[in-house]
């Protein structure tokens, strides 16, 4: 019988995108992937530590594998396990701990080739001819830094039809309360010639929509000789895209790297989805200062309005974090102010929590949980009215909607500009990775409903 592996994936669209990889890993070597809540030989859990909840989660889905079968390997790896191998080594359920600098050959360890692996290719700009290694660069690089990537993936997840890639790793920016920066390294950028090749690779398997993730993806090209900013690689990745990729949609762009270009490709490109995330994290030009972000509050509104004035109809998302020390109820409100005068379409709110090696865990000032709760509710609030809001502004409108699963009578689509939707109708009549172009009949307090109408349905082939 094969190995049966399972994975669970905590945290950010870059960590899912390792997972994608690690799965493909388990399937070349004819290891059968199960379910989370099935019973597993392996089970591997892809942490995050951004916050304590994320290390809290980590810990019950570990003892959850274990209690599912006593008898399976279970294995962390990602960033928890990267900044705190021994606190994850030290519960008994653990049996493996493999940080992110491990993560490429963790599937070697667990399940040993019995024959010669297929031919690897060089994976990130880090072992590229060109890179920019000053001797600094050198030290905060992984050990590992001299390694080999899967030449491609060869087979995609249920979320086959708009899967993450990811373009991008680690981050070389030092804000206060961020973990990131010592779970992920510094910044690295894959080649253009190998995302391309990628996102032909996606296409080839299905892939319709694609989302570029990086952990700092306006870095993507900045480590590179000579350096390319982050709007000419998009620009010349768009040139060369593959045809079949009928959809590319940019994750998280820090605020001081969404340039005019940026934001006229996503008016103007066909293939860019008009959908952008841009951190906020506060509201407020102290807090912000504490927090060691490179804008103001004045510089994100500026990016925000170009934003929307660009794109009318688009989804502007942004986080917030509330709580980090310093924080007092005055900053908050004023923030409120500002938040409550842009036009973003949903927020990602989340509450500081002190990790141990960052500056902010040790600042004097630590808000208390309880008005961290109610902050969170007073944006979270705002956010759901927000998203409604934005749903409702689609009545009537036309867009194009990708199919990602059937459901029940219907199946689960997703718009352009981020509405998530369903549309009622016959069975085969569409299937996931379909395209399509229908109105929005009505908006409900999860996205749209979708009326299917006569239009072109362009299904993959
Ligand atoms: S930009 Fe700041 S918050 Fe984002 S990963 Fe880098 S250090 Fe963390």
């Amino acid at each position: 019988m094969s190995t049966r592996v399972a994975f669970q994936t905590l945290g950010c669209r870059v960590n899912q995108a390792d997972t994608i990889a690690l799965e493909d890993e388990v399937r070349s070597r004819d290891g059968q992937l199960v379910h989370h809540k099935d019973v597993a030989d392996i089970y591997v859990v892809n942490t995050c530590t951004v916050t304590h909840g994320a290390d809290a989660d980590a810990r019950k889905m570990v003892r959850r594998a274990k209690r599912l079968n006593p008898d399976a390997q279970v294995v962390v790896t990602g960033c928890y396990a990267q900044v705190a191998p021994e606190a994850l080594m030290a519960l008994p359920e653990v049996d493996l701990v493999v940080g992110n600098e491990g993560k490429q050959t963790l599937i070697d360890k667990l399940m040993p080739r019995t024959a010669p692996a297929p031919e690897a290719e060089a994976e990130v700009g880090a072992q590229q001819r060109g890179l920019r290694l000053s001797p600094r660069r050198m030290d905060r690089l992984w050990p590992s830094r001299v390694r080999k990537g899967k030449a491609h993936i060869t087979a995609l997840p249920e979320t086959r039809t708009r899967p993450f890639i990811k373009v991008q790793d680690g981050c070389d920016y030092s804000c206060a309360f961020c973990i990131i920066p010592q779970a992920r390294g510094i910044s690295r950028s894959f080649s253009l010639e190998y995302v391309q090749r990628q996102l032909s690779n996606y296409a080839a398997l299905g892939a319709r929509e694609v989302v570029l993730t990086g952990i700092h993806l306006g870095h993507w090209g900045k480590d590179l000789t000579p350096r390319v900013a982050f709007d000419e690689m998009l620009s010349r990745l768009l040139e060369g895209l593959d045809p079949r990729i009928a959809r590319l949609r940019l994750g998280s762009v820090e605020p001081n790297e969404v340039t005019p270009r940026l934001i006229a490709l996503l008016r103007d490109h066909p293939t860019l989805c008009p959908h952008l995330h841009v951190p906020l994290q506060s509201a407020d030009n102290e807090v912000l200062r504490r927090m060691r972000r490179l804008y103001t509050v004045e510089q994100y509104e500026q990016v925000i309005l170009s934003l929307r004035q660009a794109l009318p109809t688009g989804a502007i998302g942004a986080d917030v974090m509330v709580g980090h020390p310093g924080e007092t109820d005055q900053h908050f409100e004023r923030g409120l102010r500002v938040i409550d005068g842009l036009p973003w379409t949903y927020l990602h709110v989340f509450p500081f929590s002190p990790r141990r090696g960052t500056a902010s865990s040790t600042m004097d000032d630590q808000v208390h949980p309880s008005v961290k709760t109610e902050r969170m509710r007073a944006l979270i609030r705002r956010s759901d009215v927000r998203r409604h809001l934005h749903y409702r502004s689609q009545v009537g409108l036309e867009r194009q909607w990708l199919v990602l699963e059937s459901k029940q009578q219907g199946y689960k689509v997703l718009s352009d500009n981020y509405v998530p939707g369903v549309v009622y109708c016959p069975a085969d009549k569409l299937h996931p990775g379909d395209l399509f172009n229908a109105k929005v009949s009505v908006a409900t307090s999860s996205g749209a409903e979708v009326q299917l109408g006569s239009s072109e349905v362009s299904g993959y082939e």
